[in-house]
């Protein structure tokens, strides 16, 4: 099952792009902080590039953030690589880290110094809080900005070999302290952080902002379209003064577009952080968590997550998605790619009492597929079928096993009901019944046709198991709104039946490995 494209801002802008031979082929990039494992959001941004990339014949490059070394560890970097391929897609080449520029970058920072662009500046981080302004009130220049270029030359280089302490300097570029857009008032270029970095190891103890970083990095790699979300918007007059004043080899165009937002979901990764941290999840790949390891352990299945990610369409208008889309995306492609097989979750004996010998049954393993072939399960005297399933009573609506009444057994015979043994509290606890048919599949001689079918498994050969059944995490449509985010959690939103009987062939399935047919 797949989604066809459909037209959106930015495909319209690439086609135009590549019309005009602006550029003569599309390079994208998905760019991710490897400071936690990517949520169905990323998904959004993973398909974009990659789709992109992929409709367009260009390329997409998997490059991580690493401007940030505290943060960051290899354990989000190999999980990100993993969620990027399981999703389908595959980035062009190597791996890239924002990392590897670190040279090139310290060089361009010197770059601006020479050119009387940037300089390095003393204030503490609460006196430049106070010397940047705000919204309505224009900043004030710094007293370290008219410092000369050796004196910042000097000071930055000896910021690069360790000699000062953390937080003493910045560099900043000299722009515009009176800029209505904040971002333009001399932004922090480098920061002195004795941290040691999971690629670099103790080589730097001065790192470039994100802001300094990104827009180099795409230039660096020849990123031809930087998508990024809208809350970047306000740093392209940023990006692109880096741009005019550095001597990039390439001038990447950023496009931005609304962030993917699902109700009854968090797709923050501060938040999500938290639910692990707090252990109201079990981990990161948790079942019920929207992180792409995730939906892949709940058995989402990647066509899915693209599908809906294609179908919520891309915009430049914040909304929010509902997320059963997702799940009905879900149902429709498990619908169509998930062999069947039978489980009862609460068991309840039913001996049949009229049957002579074991029947070798040629079961389906698909109801409309027969490409998925079948598979044998044998039919004793002895099986279970759900509790839910039986009543000693009911009306027409009950369209399964009642005293007296007939049901037919999936992939098997038609049984009727004579009697049940109770408890001391009432409670059945089984059922006896007879066959009314001796051929799996046909109907009744009489022509008393059940209106209903039940699954069940053999007594003898089923096997217990666990089944961990998971609803929505938050019993809220926004939870990102909650003030008290824990409060907001769906106490049932996992349920442990310990009481499960299995097919004996699904002892050995895995999520990724699917049953043996
Ligand atoms: P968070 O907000 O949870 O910290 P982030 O955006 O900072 O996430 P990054 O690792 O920087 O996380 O994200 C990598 C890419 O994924 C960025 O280009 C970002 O814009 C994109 N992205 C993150 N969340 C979403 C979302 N909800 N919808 C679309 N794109 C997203
Ligand atoms: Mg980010």
């Amino acid at each position: 099952m797949s989604v066809e494209p459909r037209s959106n801002f930015l495909r319209t802008q690439i086609q135009a792009d590549l019309e005009s031979a602006r550029v003569s082929a599309l390079v994208t990039r998905f760019p991710p902080e490897p400071n936690g494992y990517l949520h169905l959001g990323h998904a959004k941004s993973i398909s974009v590039n990659f789709g992109l990339a992929e409709q367009f014949g260009g390329h997409c490059h998997l490059r991580f953030d690493d401007t940030n070394p505290e943060k960051e560890s290899q354990e989000f970097i190999d999980s990100i690589q993993e969620d990027v391929r399981w999703l389908g897609y595959q980035w062009q080449g190597e791996v890239r880290y924002a990392s590897a520029y670190f040279n090139q970058l310290y060089e361009w920072a010197m770059y601006l110094i020479d050119q009387r662009l940037a300089y390095v500046c003393d204030l503490s981080a609460e006196e430049a809080r106070d010397y940047r302004g705000t919204l309505t009130e224009p900043g004030r220049n710094s007293p370290f900005r008219e410092r000369s270029v050796d004196e910042s030359r000097d000071l930055f280089a000896r910021m690069r070999q360790g000699e000062f302490a953390e937080g003493a300097r910045v560099l900043r570029a000299k722009i515009d302290m009176g800029a209505a857009n904040m971002n333009l008032r001399d932004p922090i270029l480098y920061r002195i952080r004795h941290a040691s970095h999971h690629q670099t190891g103790t080589e730097w103890p001065i790192y470039p902002t994100y802001d300094f970083a990104h827009g180099q990095e795409d230039a660096i790699e020849g990123i031809t379209h930087s998508i990024c979300t809208l809350e970047f918007e306000d740093h392209r007059p940023l990006y692109e003064w880096f741009v005019e004043h550095l001597p990039v080899p390439h001038t990447p165009r950023q496009i931005e577009f609304a962030r993917l937002n699902t109700s009854y979901t968090i797709t923050s990764k501060r938040k999500l952080k938290q639910l692990v941290d707090e252990e109201v999840v079990i981990g990161w790949d948790d079942p019920r968590l929207p992180t792409i390891a995730g939906l892949r352990r709940r058995g989402y299945p990647a066509a899915a997550i693209r599908h809906f990610c294609e179908e919520v369409g891309t915009s430049r208008s914040d909304s929010t998605a509902d997320v059963a889309m997702l799940e009905s995306a879900v149902r429709d492609h498990l619908n169509q790619s998930a062999p069947r097989r039978m489980c009862v979750m609460k068991p309840l004996r039913v001996t049949l009492t009229n049957l002579p010998d074991t029947l070798l049954l040629d079961v389906r393993n698909h109801p409309a597929d027969l490409d998925f072939g079948s598979r044998q399960l044998s039919m004793g005297a002895e099986l279970f079928i759900d509790q839910d399933d039986f009543r000693e009573e009911a009306n027409k609506h009950f369209k399964r096993l009642v005293l007296g009444k007939r049901v037919r057994l999936r992939g098997g015979l038609v049984i009727e009901a004579d009697r049940c043994d109770k408890d001391a509290e009432g409670e059945v606890t089984q059922v006896f019944a007879r066959c009314v048919t001796s051929v799996p599949g046909a109907d009744p001689e009489d022509g008393l046709k059940p209106k209903g079918v039940i699954h069940w498994v053999s007594a003898d050969e089923a096997v217990p198991a666990t089944i961990r059944r998971y609803d929505r995490l938050f019993g809220v449509p926004e939870p990102a709104r909650e003030q008290d985010l824990m409060a907001a959690v769906n106490p049932h939103s996992l349920i442990v039946i310990d009481t499960a009987m299995i097919e004996p062939g699904l002892v050995n399935a895995t999520p990724e490995a699917g049953v043996s047919v």
